[in-house]
C-alpha cells in the first residue's frame, strides 16, 4: 500500500490506522476498501504537524505509506465497503464535534458571566450594560438549542436510526455557534480577551477547527440543502417530520 494522508488526528501515537485505500480510482466511491494498518509495519511514517492555530494539546500528523505490506485478514469489511465505513464514522464524529463545540460554548458562558460581574466600567459591572447581556443571551440561547440537536441526533443514534441528516445540523449549528461566541467572548473580556492570561482565546482559536474537521461547514450545508431540495436525501428517504423524529 502507497500513498499519504495529511491532518491526521493522534497520527504520531496511534498503534494502528484505518486506512481508505482503492487499486482503481475510476471506481469512484465504490472502489474504496478499508485496512487496520500497524503503525510499526515497514515503510509506515509519522510526521507531526506544528504550528497549528488551535487544538494544540492534540497530536496531528501527516501519515506516508511506503508499499507498506498488509495481510488480507486486516481487510475491514469487503471490498469495496470503505466509503460506506467511513461514512458512518462520519456520523459518530460529527456528532462528538457538535458535543465539544457545545462544550466551548459553554466555557465561554461560564468565563464571560464572571468576568462580567467583576468588571466593571462608567460605575458598574460591564454585565449590567445590556450590549453585553444581549452577547451572554444569545450564548445561553444557543448553547441550549445546541444541545437539544446534538442530544436528538445521540437519541436517533441509540435507537439505531439513521441520522446523517440531524447529525450534520447539529454539527453545522454548534459549530457556528462555538464560532460566534467564542469571538464574541474575546469582545466582552475587551483588551485581556486578547491575551492568554484569560481562556477565551484559546476559546477563539480552538473554535475554528470546529467547522472544519469532520466535513466543513459547507459539506454540511450541502448535505442538509441537498436533502431539503430532495437533490439527495441524507437519511436515504425524505424526513417525514420533525415531529415523528422527535417521537421515535
Ligand atoms: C486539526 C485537524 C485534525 C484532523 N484530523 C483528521 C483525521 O483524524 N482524519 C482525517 O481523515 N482527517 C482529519 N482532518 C482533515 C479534515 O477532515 C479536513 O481538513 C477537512 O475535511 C477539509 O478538507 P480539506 O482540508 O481537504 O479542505 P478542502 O476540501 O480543500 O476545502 C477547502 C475549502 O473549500 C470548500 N469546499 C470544498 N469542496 C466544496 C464543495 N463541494 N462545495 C463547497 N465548498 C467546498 C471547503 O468547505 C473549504 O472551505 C483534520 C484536520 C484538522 C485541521
Amino acid at each position: 500500500m502507497s500513498g499519504s494522508k495529511t491532518w491526521i488526528s493522534c497520527g504520531t501515537i496511534a498503534h494502528y490506522a484505518l486506512i481508505f485505500a482503492t487499486v482503481d480510482s475510476s471506481l469512484g466511491h465504490k472502489g474504496i476498501t478499508c485496512f487496520i494498518v500497524d503503525t510499526k509495519s515497514k515503510g509506515f511514517t509519522a510526521q507531526p504537524i506544528h504550528g497549528k492555530l488551535g487544538l494544540r494539546a492534540s497530536d496531528t500528523a501527516a501519515l506516508f505509506l511506503d508499499e507498506v505490506r498488509v495481510p488480507a485478514e486486516n481487510m475491514l469489511g469487503q471490498v469495496g465497503e470503505g466509503f460506506k465505513i467511513a461514512m458512518s464514522a462520519l456520523d459518530n464524529g460529527r456528532f462528538s464535534v457538535a458535543a465539544g463545540a457545545v462544550g466551548v460554548v459553554q466555557g465561554c458562558i461560564d468565563a464571560c458571566t464572571k468576568y462580567a460581574m467583576e468588571r466593571r466600567t462608567f460605575g458598574k459591572p460591564i454585565g449590567e450594560h445590556q450590549q453585553v447581556q444581549a452577547m451572554i443571551a444569545d450564548m445561553v440561547a444557543d448553547a441550549e438549542a445546541g444541545r437539544l440537536l446534538y442530544l436528538r441526533a445521540a437519541h436517533l443514534k441509540n435507537k439505531g436510526v439513521r441520522n446523517t441528516r440531524e447529525t450534520s445540523i447539529a454539527k453545522l449549528f454548534c459549530g457556528e455557534a462555538a464560532n460566534k461566541h467564542a469571538h464574541n467572548a474575546v469582545q466582552i473580556f475587551g483588551g485581556y480577551g486578547f491575551s492568554d492570561e484569560y481562556p477565551v482565546e484559546r476559546f477563539f482559536r480552538d473554535a475554528k477547527v470546529l467547522n472544519i474537521y469532520e466535513g466543513t461547514r459547507e459539506i454540511q450545508r450541502l448535505i442538509i440543502g441537498q436533502d431539503a431540495l430532495g437533490i439527495r436525501y441524507a437519511n436515504g428517504k425524505p424526513v417525514e417530520s420533525v415531529q415523528a423524529l422527535a417521537m421515535v
